[in-house]
């Protein structure tokens, strides 16, 4: 393993970025001896995948392991499912795809969702109905004692766009355990989707269905970031009190109950505050989605969290209702 100074890092808001040092992990052994070098060098670490949730500064300090960790290995098949161990650095829409033509269903609804297997369970990536939570058995971590371990489900403490590994900088994801059914049965309570599905006319959609609606979905409303560089969204949907969940209904608001609480749409309340398809410089919300910012050229990191923190300000005076950033900002 080659660790460098001076690293590019890879990223999808179009941040150039360099790492004081950086290098590529194949394999377990790799994160031992970079966990080495950070220790000898007294630095700190940090793990990356595609860089595809992360705001990056234009000098990150310490060690960056760059996760590319292969494999999908079948630890256990059954005639109604499958375990599988997927390396961390496996990425995701591949193992989506790849597990629908073998027949292992389940993650269909979480097509064309960018990034590496191992950052799935860093903010439980979810759509369409579906978080990744779901199906994770195990996550396999080195951690901060170079201890190799197992995390189990019941541990992990998934939640809305949330798990224990946000809380865990010193853990780094090898591996992610998952078990897939192989009983083609599709989630498709998603409004959306649904009608997506009705439209098809066909008796029973198949998982392979789902994923075609799901891509088509996301290819109309999401801007491409190897076309227009963006993070995905760029604020969680605000989850507040019933109370205020009603109150927001009553001003013609979208409010979805989430346990005892209301979960709003971050992307209605960005647009009716006024910034859908609002751009200055070279920094805008997407016009079909506002919920995404875009960089559309050479907007910096200060840009990028100064019109961010515009948007957000202007939907707190407007509903009284704080966002929350998805993406995590590097220091
Ligand atoms: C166009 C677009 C659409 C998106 N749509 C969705 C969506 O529908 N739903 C959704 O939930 N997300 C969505 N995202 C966000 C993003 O794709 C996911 O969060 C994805 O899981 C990030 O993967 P990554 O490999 O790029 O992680 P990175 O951005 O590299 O890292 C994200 C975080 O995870 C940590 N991390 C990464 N790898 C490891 C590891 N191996 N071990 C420990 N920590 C690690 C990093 O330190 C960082 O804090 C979207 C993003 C884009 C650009």
């Amino acid at each position: 393993m080659n660790i460098q100074p001076d690293f590019l890092l890879e990223n999808t808001f179009g941040l150039t970025s360099l790492a004081q040092w950086g290098c590529s992990i194949e394999q377990i052994d790799d994160v031992l001896a970079a966990q080495d070098f950070a220790a000898e060098n007294d630095l700190s670490m940090t793990c990356l995948g595609a860089g595809s949730n992360v705001i990056l500064p234009p000098q990150l300090s310490g060690l960056v392991c760059c996760m590319r960790i292969d494999g999908i290995n079948v630890l256990e098949e059954t005639t109604d499912s499958v375990l599988l161990e997927v390396g961390a650095g496996v990425t995701w829409h591949k193992l989506v795809m790849d597990s629908l033509k073998q027949g292992w269903f389940g993650l269909e609804n979480l097509a064309l969702i960018p990034g590496s297997v191992g950052a799935a369970p860093v903010q439980n990536i979810g759509a369409y109905g579906v978080e990744v939570g779901q199906f994770i058995s195990a996550i396999n971590i080195l951690d901060g004692q170079q201890e190799l371990r197992q995390v189990a489900q019941s541990d992990c403490q998934f939640a809305y766009r949330w798990s224990i590994f946000k809380t865990q900088p010193d853990w780094i994801i090898v591996s992610v355990v998952m078990r897939l059914s192989k009983l083609p049965r599709i989630e498709a309570s998603y409004p959306e989707l649904q009608s997506y599905l009705h439209d098809l006319s066909k008796a029973e959609p198949t998982p392979q269905d789902v994923a075609e609606c799901v891509i088509a979905l996301r290819n109309s409303k999401l801007p491409n970031p190897s076309e227009f560089a963006n993070v995905g969204s760029f604020f969680k949907n605000p989850v507040v009190s019933e109370a205020v969940g009603f109150a927001m209904r009553e001003q013609g608001f979208k409010s979805f109950v989430h346990g005892e609480s209301h979960k709003l749409s971050a992307a209605q309340l960005i647009d009716r505050a006024g910034w859908k398809g609002i751009r200055h410089g070279d920094v805008g919300c997407w016009p079909q989605q506002p919920l995404v910012i875009v960089n559309y050229g050479s907007a910096n990191r200060t840009d990028i969290l100064s019109f961010a923190e515009d948007v957000a300000l202007s939907v707190q005076e407007q509903y009284q209702i704080q966002l929350e950033l998805e993406p995590s900002v590097l220091l």
